[in-house]
């Protein structure tokens, strides 16, 4: 049995104008019968929601063994001293250092029914993690930002390589009923 609880949904920050002038990442608990892992850890200004759900869901962040890093950007890794213990994955096309991040090279099944997935083009080691609980989840970091690059087909705004960007598009909709985006809520496409 696998349980996936979205801590926060992600968003960008916009001006009067529409303007993008910041991010936060959405943030995933998995839990499966001896494992807990968390998919991003969002931004400080989130913290206080992540910890509400953390209380809600009745798990404390300390018992989480495994961080996933979708990519290395800021917004996605800013709370990751809130998981002192955890031990950190991070895919080994990421030009950023994260000093604790273990590096990984997709496709590598974290446990069984939790799979870490190469999703590269926003940057070049961006990774998803495919679940399959009650239903198909891909947890997509900015490979997904939002659910309008699924309904477009578009590749993320931010991009390094955007023929990539839309293969890892078409693989995560190949495998998945749901959407778990990078910053928006999640999204049923089956
Ligand atoms: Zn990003």
């Amino acid at each position: 049995m696998i349980n996936l609880d979205v801590l926060v949904v992600g968003d960008f920050d916009r001006d009067a104008d529409g303007n993008v002038f910041g991010a936060y990442s959405t943030s995933v608990l998995i839990r499966t019968g001896d494992r807990k892992i968390v998919v991003d850890v969002g931004t400080k200004g989130t913290w206080p929601a992540i910890k509400t759900s953390f209380r809600q869901i009745g798990v404390f962040p300390e018992d989480v063994d495994t961080v996933v890093l979708t990519h290395s950007h800021h917004d996605h890794v800013e709370n990751l001293d809130r998981f002192a213990g955890a031990k950190v994955l991070m895919h080994s096309g990421e030009e950023r250092t994260i000093e604790r991040a273990e590096i990984v090279d997709a496709d590598t099944e974290l446990t069984r029914g939790v799979r870490l997935v190469h999703t590269p083009g926003h940057t070049p080691g961006s990774m998803s993690v495919f679940v399959d609980a009650d239903r198909r989840y891909a947890i997509t970091g900015d490979a997904v930002p939002k659910r309008g690059n699924y309904d477009r087909m578009a590749p993320p705004a931010i991009c390094s390589d955007p023929v990539a960007a839309l293969k890892s598009i078409k693989d995560i909709i190949e495998y998945a009923d749901v959407i778990v985006p990078g910053h928006d809520a999640p999204f049923a496409i089956r």
